[in-house]
């Protein structure tokens, strides 16, 4: 309550039952009452929109149902709209309970039927009218408080359920690439071991090096989810130095070329638009590159042709990625930029499924964004757009 007086708005057109409720209230001994009278429903309007923000300064409406510019229930809507915080008591004519009890239904706190007022009645319905609203006022907000409270809980639990999905998923992933290649290293030390004096020179040979390349694949896939990990707890920094970009795309193809030799394929390199002069992280960059690059070569046939497009434009730069590969089925994309996700058309072709997850970090450590369009049998389009940082 505003004060320690009750601040009434009553819109009645009939000054004579304006009168007679005003001199009930100043009959009354337990309360101060301040009352505003208008005769109309448009004048009440124009005095509450004029209260600023939630602050209102009245306790209660004491609305007539007749009223010359709204007749029956439709001033409650309009009332309760422009002020939904303040308790409503209608008041009715003698023989339209009807009516009394419909707008109570849609919202009025009580009614009084004219003609049957009096001190005591009025009073009370006063009270219990405004301590009614209340109730209702901190019941609405308890209930709002809860369904917040619910929402962040039930919000929490899918997360801890994904998480405790996603550890499962990363510890059966991990413990099968660590096993395939530690079985191969002990078969191959197995033969090597029992077969020393029989073993052909060739053989021997191809034995020790199923050995070093197990090793290297594992130690690959450590450093991968060591990336990953550090990426997760915030740790990949994106540390710029001016670079130029054509030059280090360049470099990194030939790379790439070298370490893919057997594959025979050509990577075709164009360079467009305004690409001096802008800051780059050159380790995220080589990560992202490499890992596209390294796939479109792995999922394409032999012989067949991967384009790099560099473009510049004034905010951003372009990477696009295009090989004429396996493509990867539609439904199965969006998943594989999540840790060993790998789409179900690999075959063969052998990989840890962290590759993609890298690259997404590191664009996004970049502050750019990276998306793929794909179709099976295809091929499969890779592109990256990074923010051009200038000094
Ligand atoms: P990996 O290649 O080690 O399996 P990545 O994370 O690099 O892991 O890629 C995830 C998956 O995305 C791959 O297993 C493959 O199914 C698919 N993929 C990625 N790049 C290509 C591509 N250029 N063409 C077809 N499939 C691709």
């Amino acid at each position: 309550m505003v004060g320690s007086s009750v601040k009434i708005l009553l819109i009645e057109d009939n000054l004579a039952e304006a009168r007679l409720l005003q001199e009930f209230l100043k009959q009354a001994q337990s309360k101060e009452f301040t009352l505003v009278h208008v005769k109309r429903l448009g004048e009440a309007l124009d005095i509450l929109s004029n209260c600023t923000g939630t602050y209102s300064p009245f306790d209660i409406i004491l609305l007539d149902l007749t009223l010359p510019d709204s007749q029956g229930l439709i001033s409650l809507p309009i009332l309760s709209n422009l002020a939904p915080n303040l308790p409503i008591v209608v008041l009715t004519n003698t023989n339209d309970d009807a009516l009394a009890i419909e707008a109570v239904r849609q919202g009025a706190q009580d009614y009084l039927v004219k003609r049957q007022v009096n001190v005591e009645v009025l009073l009370r319905s006063l009270r219990y009218a405004i301590e009614r609203k209340q109730a209702l006022e901190s019941l609405r907000k308890d209930n709002k408080s809860l369904e917040i409270r619910v929402q962040e809980r039930t919000a929490e639990l899918i997360k801890a359920k994904e998480l405790n999905q996603f550890k499962s998923e990363f510890v059966s992933m991990l413990s099968h690439d660590i096993r395939n290649p530690l079985n191969t290293i002990l078969l191959a030390a197995g033969l090597l071991q029992s077969n020393d004096d029989k073993l052909p020179k060739e053989k021997k040979l191809n034995h020790y090096q199923l050995i070093r390349s197990a090793v290297k694949s594992m130690s690959q896939l450590l450093d991968e989810v060591s990336f990953i990990g550090k990426a997760d707890t915030g740790k990949l920094q994106c540390e710029l130095v001016l670079l130029d970009l054509k030059a280090f795309c360049r470099q990194l193809i030939q790379e790439t070329e070298l370490s893919t030799a057997q594959k025979q394929i050509t990577i075709f390199f164009t360079a467009s638009g305004e690409l001096e002069e802008a800051l780059w992280d050159e380790h995220l960059l080589r990560h992202i590159l490499g890992n596209l690059l390294t796939n479109a070569i792995k999922y394409s046939p032999a012989d067949s042709k991967v384009y790099f497009e560099l473009m510049g434009q004034e905010k951003t730069v372009i990477f696009r990625i295009k090989d004429q590969g396996i493509g990867i089925p539609q439904n199965e994309q969006q998943h594989l930029f999540q840790p060993f996700h790998r789409a179900s058309n690999v075959g063969t072709i052998s990989g840890t499924g962290l590759g993609l997850a890298i690259v997404k970090k590191c664009v996004e450590a970049h502050g750019g964004e990276i998306s793929v369009e794909s179709e099976v049998g295809m091929g499969t389009t890779f592109t990256v757009t990074l923010p051009m940082i200038k000094d």
